[in-house]
């Protein structure tokens, strides 16, 4: 199984963060370790001093694929989850500078909690997805998937054309603006189009 995640996919975020909008989807990966299912908790990791969340809508795998053609794209997903981006933002910054892959700011243990899934034909519009992240009961966090860079068919389209799509994979779809730290004590909350889908404690 393998967990796709698209980087600067929301306008709003490639700003916040200084980053260029990127003209193709910017790729990275996390193993299946990185997984948080089951509202287990999430323990604050002792190689960072900068935690941030991003909270991101997560496609689901349902056919195997490879060179997807657009027409063709919206077949390979059929379920959203919530999901968070960890991302130890000290380390990742001194990796970017350096040039240098970014794997241990991204992919460590437990860096990707997530929710169960919504079929997208349970959903009103699965064509524009809204979902927000609350921090200690305040939202930080809203996007609606109409605004982002690349759609999900266009993302199913580029992931395929390097890597063998299996049902089960998951791709999560990038973070809109409000990332930011978090402490030990904080809880987080997803929500998809006002369902409650995630809660994640730090500890
Ligand atoms: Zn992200």
């Amino acid at each position: 199984m393998k967990i796709f995640c698209i980087g600067r996919n929301y306008i709003d975020h490639a700003k916040e963060l200084n980053n260029p909008v990127p003209s193709e989807p910017l790729v990275f990966m996390k193993p299946p370790t990185a997984l948080v299912v089951n509202n287990k908790p999430f323990y604050y990791p002792d190689f960072t001093q900068e935690l941030h969340y991003e909270g991101e809508l997560v496609l689901r795998i349902c056919k195997n694929g490879r060179s997807v053609r657009p027409e063709f794209a919206h077949r390979y997903y059929d379920a959203v989850a919530f999901g968070i981006d960890f991302t130890a933002r000290d380390l990742q910054q001194r990796l970017k500078q350096k040039g240098h892959p970014w794997e241990i700011a991204k992919a460590f243990d437990g860096s990707a909690p997530i929710s169960v899934w919504i079929p997208l034909a349970e959903l009103p519009n699965p064509r524009d997805i809204c979902f927000q992240l609350k921090k200690n009961g305040a939202v930080v966090q809203e996007g609606c998937t109409r605004n982002l860079i690349f759609p999900f068919d266009t993302l199913i389209v580029h992931l395929s054309r390097y890597f063998t799509l299996q049902r089960g994979d998951m791709v999560f779809t990038g973070t809109p603006a409000g990332v930011g730290p978090v402490v030990i004590g904080d809880v987080l909350e997803g929500f998809i189009e006002g369902r409650q889908m995630l809660t994640c404690v730090i500890k």
